[in-house]
């Protein structure tokens, strides 16, 4: 009689370990799912980024769009409209596609951010002499890199845009083909599209080498908020703010146009036509990001 009870309760024993164990194995996963899946969730989608050709040169190179985050308010970064000329524009487009994809985390969650980091890949070829991303050692030097400002109908691409448009502008002292028309000219039709399908926010335009940040407007003044994103990336970057570019008349820029239609536009013209500036740089966009995440 005493073997079957010791038998009954031996298994009785097992029972209920086998449950308790049963039990902590499953509490233990779920406390393991709960965080970890939504974190994991959020880095996956910060990481991918979208790139899409948004139009083509007249050359038949392809305007590339690289764009991260998922949020409702739309930010778009501009480098390389005067292509060759100023390639450190397009460099620093690059520097930031690159740092964002290590970083995805500085976008906040509310933001989407595409940057278009090279507008005239035609005219960078003309001076780069290469397909694609190049680096700043196989240049040559700056006086022969004016015939890259141009896209390959040597029109001066911002110039082309429709706010004020006419046949010919000015660069300097010099008097530029501004295009057949408004918008004659694909690369700027491929960024006429891009804004008007994406309604950004705003959109930064990255130049060389005036070392100021510029407002925007075409016939109705600046804009409340264009003023507010000028000064913050101003103040962040330590370049000078500056609210109209008068050193020489410009007809059919790119920012102007983007006023016309209600979209603030900025111009931020580097200090030099071969550097970088980055933190400088780095420390404007932050500005940004932070203006827009608090809106
Ligand atoms: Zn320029």
């Amino acid at each position: 009689m005493q073997f079957p009870l010791n038998k009954k309760i031996a298994t009785a024993i097992i029972i209920i370990v086998a449950l308790c164990v049963g039990i902590f194995v499953f509490i233990t996963l779920q406390n393991k799912k709960a965080p970890t899946t939504p974190a994991k969730i959020t880095e996956e989608i910060n990481t991918v980024s979208k790139r899409t050709a948004i139009g083509t040169s007249v050359e038949g190179r392809n305007i590339d769009a690289y764009t991260y985050g998922t949020g409702k308010t739309h930010i778009v970064f501009i480098g390389g409209m005067h292509g060759g000329y100023e390639w450190n524009s397009v460099l620093l487009a690059y520097k930031f596609i690159d740092y964002i994809e290590v970083n995805p985390k500085i976008i906040p969650e509310n933001l989407t951010v595409t940057v278009i980091p090279s507008a005239n890949p035609d005219g960078v070829y003309k001076v780069v002499g290469k397909e694609g991303r190049f680096s700043a050692t196989n240049l040559p030097p700056k006086e022969d890199t004016a015939v890259g400002r141009f896209n390959a109908n040597k029109v001066d691409l911002n110039r082309n845009f429709d706010c004020n448009w006419k046949p010919k502008s000015t660069w300097q002292n010099k008097v530029v083909s501004a295009g057949t028309k408004a918008f004659s000219e694909p690369e700027a039709v491929a960024i006429r599209d891009f804004v008007m399908k994406n309604k950004p926010v705003a959109g930064i335009f990255w130049h060389s080498q005036a070392n100021a940040v510029y407002a925007s407007d075409c016939d109705n003044g600046i804009l409340p908020q264009t003023l507010d994103i000028m000064n913050a990336y101003s103040k962040a970057s330590g370049y000078g703010a500056v609210k109209s570019f008068d050193a020489y008349p410009i007809s059919g820029d790119a920012e102007g146009w983007m006023a016309s239609i209600n979209i603030p536009a900025i111009t931020v013209e580097l200090q030099t036509h071969e550097t970088i500036e980055w933190d400088r740089n780095l420390a404007g966009i932050k500005a940004l990001f932070d203006y827009y995440s608090k809106e």
